[in-house]
């Protein structure tokens, strides 16, 4: 495990208590590499790949000796939360995706009996394959993500149907707190929400973290109605939001579901 506090681009792992007391954060890899080949479209017409892909590739090779595509097991990594004493917020993953789907099952089930043991801890994943997430049993102390969809060759429009998918995943899961993680806001994800509260009383996460886009050298802000918009409607359901460091807004939030 990376014993260093989590990177900045990974603030939500410092996770605030309900008594003020902010948790440490680490990232925790088990697993690494990962095969969905994220990409993004700026507003600038630049493409962005994956962040964990350029530092495997750029700064990481020996640990990454066949690139990034490629699938790691470590186990000699597995029990690393258990040696850590005192109580952290833990990122599972910040170099892969743990529930891709080319991550053999047994792996990820004993990742996630560690995670049970070390209950002391408060483990995030995040995965882009939430398809596969109700599948598994999720210790108390894990919290589940799932990132918006990306690609650069995908349209809003084809965005907004994968995202409505994701949500029916979502529903099926059984975890003490789901998360979206809507980073970037690189479309108008508001009227899915909408249609989602159109036909159910309620949205199928307990906690949203919003961010801007970035490829390295710039940052985009999504358009000020779409942030408008989604905030409305997670205010009126009731679930906290978390900003990203580099999301501008008039109004900060930094909310935990505690
Ligand atoms: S799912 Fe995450 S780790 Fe995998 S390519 Fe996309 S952004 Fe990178």
């Amino acid at each position: 495990m990376n014993r260093q506090k989590a990177p900045k681009g990974i603030e939500w792992t410092r996770i605030r208590q309900a008594d003020g007391r902010v948790l440490p954060g680490y990232t925790w890899n088990p697993t690494g590499g990962c095969l969905h080949g994220c990409t993004w479209e700026m507003p600038d017409g630049s493409v962005t790949e994956c962040y964990a892909k350029t530092v495997a590739e750029r700064i990481a090779r020996n640990s990454y000796v066949h690139g990034f595509e490629h699938h790691y097991w470590r186990p000699k990594a597995l029990n690393d939360p258990l040696r850590l004493r005192d109580p952290a917020g833990i990122f599972v993953g910040s170099m892969a995706d743990l529930f891709g789907h080319w991550v053999p099952r047994e792996q990820i089930v004993q990742v996630l009996d560690v995670m049970g043991e070390a209950h002391w801890h408060t483990f995030q994943t995040l995965s882009k394959y939430p398809l596969r997430l109700p599948e598994f049993d999720f210790p108390e102390n894990v919290w589940v993500g799932v990132s918006l969809p990306a690609g650069h060759t995908m349209s809003a429009k084809g965005a907004a149907r994968a995202l409505s998918a994701y949500l029916r995943h979502m529903e099926a899961i059984e975890a003490s707190v789901r998360f979206l993680s809507i980073e970037p806001l690189w479309f108008d994800a508001a009227p899915v929400f909408a249609r989602w509260l159109a036909e159910r009383e309620r949205l199928p996460f307990e906690w949203a973290i919003i961010g801007a886009a970035s490829n390295g050298r710039r940052l985009f802000q999504p358009q000020p109605a779409w942030t408008e918009s989604l905030l409305e409607l997670l205010d009126a359901q009731g679930i906290p939001v978390f900003f990203k460091g580099n999301l501008a807004w008039h109004e900060w939030r930094d909310e935990f579901p505690l």
